[in-house]
């Protein structure tokens, strides 16, 4: 299943969950891989390439993190194919 075939009420729940900062997750290292980015390491283990600029305004050291996201709408579609 491709991204736009994501159904609009799980969209939905998915921004909301997202400005209220439930996929943000807390850095616990970061090193540079090119001049203007660093590979930053999150508490769930996760990893993501980005540029400085997010890095210095990470709210409470935190950054949305895409793979932990993605999970969520992976488990969110998989819920909603089970019979209820
Ligand atoms: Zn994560």
């Amino acid at each position: 299943m491709s991204k736009k075939d994501y159904p609009p009420a799980l969209i939905l729940r998915y921004r909301a969950l997202e400005n209220a900062g439930e996929f943000d997750r807390k850095i616990v290292s970061s090193r540079p891989v090119s001049i203007d980015k660093d590979e930053v390491k999150f508490e769930c283990g996760h990893k993501l390439n980005t540029t400085l600029l997010p890095i210095a305004e990470a709210d409470d050291g935190k950054l949305y993190c895409r793979q932990c996201g993605q999970a969520w709408i992976d488990r969110a579609l998989k819920d909603e194919g089970k019979p209820q």
